[in-house]
Order: structure tokens, then C-alpha cells, then sequence
């Protein structure tokens, strides 16, 4: 069963609201092995949003409605679902008299429109509302399609304030939902790849992933890294386990040692990970990363017990303070050269006591003020260092793109030569 999202409210077709309520339902969905196979946005207008409807009627099984239940003008979602569905909508007593009473309690008179949210379409259950007035709606229902053929629909009408439509969903909607559908179990896998060109990935995987036609397959190339996702939906969760686990075990033998985590862990969590394992410690001298290696290494949860800390060593005079590398080497090479990122690297495990030292040195750009030997080194060229105490080895990487881009992918390149180190 696939179903459609509408979210209904103008103020999402201006550049000033997003439409979040969506991607709550799609998660909320998917857990119940409801595929969402579209999202429509309409504006508070009667004619636009009956259209959408009854195309989302045509196309989807499961049509589920945020917002515009209220008790203004604007608030349309009722009328706009009954005239698509072609049928009435009746004024539901008992949801008129705690209306009422919403309002006696508060001692205001109830203004007359107000009543329309007690207004339900026919055959409709009522789903309670415990933070706002108008009630949620959940109709399983039969139409006949233009190929003359009766379909089954299920109609979800939610209020569109998140503070109440989530609640709503979480407390009845899902238990209803859940009710009206066959039983689905849902397994996930993530597998991450660090600096592979996606083309490359998916030429490897694509032959392997599209023999598993019932194992739903995502490529998410960005940030430094692909990840593949894999998601099963079968009538039991061992069932929608052994997919996934067959699937990714293929393209584990196949892509090997390029995965560096195969249950959704960052690069920084696994490199964390390796070293607390074998007991080493990390620390690192930067320098045209400014701390950005450090700072993701310490934004996992007790990263100290594996990595003890680092400098930023931005200028010359500070790489020689900090890490005793010659200043001789450093106006002969360039502070952006293999010595220096092997002296880097070597002195700051020396100054420390790490087991193992990293650098990071490069020319982030946009460009200017660089002289001597560096003048003639393009931007983006980065070397990185790693000391263990047997051996050193620097690494050349030469980066495209802007500043922000460069200085990620350097600190990324550093993790994964950490991990390729440590393998
Ligand atoms: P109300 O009784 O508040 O009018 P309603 O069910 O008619 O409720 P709307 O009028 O459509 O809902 O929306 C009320 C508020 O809820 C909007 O101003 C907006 O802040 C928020 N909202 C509505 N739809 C969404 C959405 N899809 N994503 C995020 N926020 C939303
Ligand atoms: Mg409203």
C-alpha cells in the first residue's frame, strides 16, 4: 500500500514555513511499512485542494491530511475530502457538545463557526484531539476508479499544529492505522563508505542491489562519504532481517575494507572505536584545519579515552613551538610540504605521549598571502602525517572546491588514513 501526504496551509507555499509535519508522518509511516510515494502542499482554497485530493484518491491507497481542520474560513480539509470522496459530511453531536463545553469552561460563547469542527465525514471514526478542538478522522472506505474497478481508500484527517498532530498520530492514529493493515515488519541496514566517488559505488553495488528487487535500496553520496541504505518490509521481522543481512553481506565481501561501518556508525565513532580496542591514544596538530579533526573526534561521547587532544598550529613560529619542527624545514619546504607534516606528526606524538600522532597541513584557499615555497603549491593541495612511533607516512591529497569544502574533506581524509592504519 502506498500512500500521500497533504499538507494543507498556505503559509507553506511562502518562503517562510516549511512543512515538517510531512517528513514526522513519512518516519511514522514507514515504521508501519507504509511506503509515502508522494507529498503534496496545497494553499487554503477549496477548488485546489478538492483537486489534490481526488488525484491523491486516483494514485495512493492511504491519503493522510494535515491540517486545515480548524474552525476559520481557511479551514477546508473536511469539505475539500468530502467533495473529492463525493460523499456528506454529518454534524457529529457529541463532538458539538464538548465544543461547547471547551468554550463554557473558558466562560466565552462559542462563535457559530466553531461548529464545523464537529463536522465528520460520513462513515468516518473519530480520533481525540487532547491538545486542540477539532478532532482527527480516520475513514476506510471504498471508491470506484476510472477504470471502473472499486478500490480500497484509506482518509486520515490531522490537525496541523505539530504540538497536536503528533500526539494524535502516536496515541490513536497509529493504533488505528496498524488495525487496517496487513502485518509488517521493517528491517534496516546502513552501510558508509568514505571518500568513493558514488559512480564507483554504485557501478560495484548496482549489479548486487538490483537482484534484491524486494529490498528497497538508497545511495546518499555527500559530506566526504556514500552511504547505501537497505530496507526490508515482510510479514515477519526475521524474514525482513535476512533480506537485509543478505544483501549487505554481499556488498560487504564486495566493497570490503572501503566500508567503515555497517551499522550506521560515523567515521569518527569507528576510528574512536579501533583505538579504545587496541588501547592506543590520538592526538593532532593542525593546521589549516583549525581544529576540525579535533573538534569531530571530541563531539563523540567519551572520545578521551582514545584521543587525548591536539594543537592548532596555524602560523610557522607556533608549528615549531608546539611540535619542535625545524624552522629551517619549514622555510626551505613550506609549511604545506611532507616535512613538515611528518615532523608534525612526529612531534606532537613525541610532546604528547600518544601512541599515534596526526597532522593535517594544506592550502584551504581562496588563496593570497601565502610566499616562498608554498606560492607555488595550488589550493587545495593538503598533506597529512601519522606517526606511530615505527613508522611515519604523509599522505599528498590534492581538493577541489571552496574553503569549507577542503577543510572537511582534509579532516576526512585524515580519519580514514587513521582507520586504514589501524585495520
Ligand atoms: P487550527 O485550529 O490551529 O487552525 P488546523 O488543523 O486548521 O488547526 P492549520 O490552520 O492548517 O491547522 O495550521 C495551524 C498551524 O500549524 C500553522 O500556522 C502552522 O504553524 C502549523 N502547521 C500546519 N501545517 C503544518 C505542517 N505541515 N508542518 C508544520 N507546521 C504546520
Ligand atoms: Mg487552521
Amino acid at each position: 500500500m502506498i500512500a500521500e501526504i497533504i499538507a494543507v496551509g498556505s503559509e507553506m507555499l511562502t518562503p517562510h514555513r516549511q512543512d515538517t509535519n510531512s517528513l514526522y508522518l513519512t518516519a511514522a509511516l514507514n515504521d508501519l511499512g507504509v511506503e509515502v510515494a508522494f507529498k503534496t502542499i496545497v494553499g487554503d482554497n477549496l477548488g485546489h485542494l478538492t483537486s489534490a485530493a481526488k488525484i491523491a484518491i486516483e494514485r495512493a491507497d492511504i491519503i493522510v491530511f494535515s491540517g486545515g481542520l480548524g474552525p476559520t474560513e481557511d479551514d477546508l480539509t473536511r469539505e475539500a475530502a468530502a467533495a473529492a470522496l463525493g460523499i456528506g459530511l454529518r454534524r457529529d453531536p457529541a463532538v458539538l457538545t464538548a465544543l461547547y463545553k471547551r468554550y463554557a469552561a473558558r466562560q466565552i460563547v462559542m462563535p457559530l463557526n466553531n461548529a464545523k469542527q464537529a463536522d465528520i465525514l460520513d462513515g468516518a471514526m473519530l480520533l481525540e484531539n487532547k491538545n486542540g478542538s477539532a478532532p482527527g478522522q480516520f475513514l476506510d472506505t471504498t471508491v470506484t476508479g476510472a477504470d471502473g474497478q472499486t478500490h480500497r481508500k484509506i482518509i486520515i484527517l490531522l490537525p496541523g499544529p505539530p504540538s497536536e498532530l503528533k500526539p494524535l498520530f502516536d496515541e490513536t492514529c497509529e493504533h488505528c492505522l496498524a488495525g487496517h493493515l496487513p502485518p509488517r515488519h521493517l528491517a534496516r541496514r546502513t552501510l558508509r563508505m568514505a571518500l568513493i566517488p558514488e559512480s564507483q559505488v554504485d557501478a560495484r553495488t548496482a549489479p548486487i542491489y538490483k537482484r534484491y528487487a524486494d529490498v528497497e535500496t538508497t545511495i546518499l553520496a555527500g559530506h566526504a562519504e556514500i552511504q547505501l541504505h537497505f530496507l526490508s518490509a515482510k510479514a515477519t521481522l526475521a524474514e525482513a532481517r535476512t533480506r537485509v543481512d543478505e544483501v549487505t553481506e554481499e556488498i560487504e565481501r564486495e566493497m570490503d575494507d572501503a566500508i567503515f561501518s555497517g551499522q550506521g556508525e560515523s567515521l569518527e565513532e569507528v576510528v574512536l572505536l579501533m583505538l579504545g580496542m587496541r588501547h592506543l591514544t590520538l592526538a593532532t596538530a593542525e593546521s589549516c584545519t583549525g581544529g576540525l579533526l579535533a573538534e569531530r573526534l571530541t563531539a563523540v561521547p567519551n572520545s578521551s579515552s582514545a584521543f587525548i587532544g591536539g594543537a592548532v598550529v596555524y602560523t610557522p613560529e607556533l608549528k615549531t613551538i608546539m611540535t619542535g619542527v625545524p624552522k629551517e624545514t619549514i622555510d626551505e619546504k613550506g609549511a604545506v610540504s611532507e616535512e613538515v607534516a611528518r615532523g608534525l606528526a612526529e612531534g606532537i606524538r613525541a610532546r604528547t605521549g600518544a601512541s599515534i600522532g596526526v597532522s593535517i597541513t594544506g592550502l584551504a584557499g581562496p588563496g593570497g598571502g601565502t610566499s616562498g615555497p608554498d606560492a607555488q603549491k595550488p589550493i587545495g593541495r593538503v598533506y597529512i602525517g601519522i606517526a606511530d612511533g615505527r613508522q611515519t607516512q604523509v599522505k599528498e591529497i590534492n581538493l577541489t572546491g571552496n574553503r569549507e569544502r577542503i577543510r572537511y574533506w582534509a579532516s576526512q581524509h585524515a580519519l580514514e588514513l587513521i582507520r586504514r592504519n589501524l585495520l
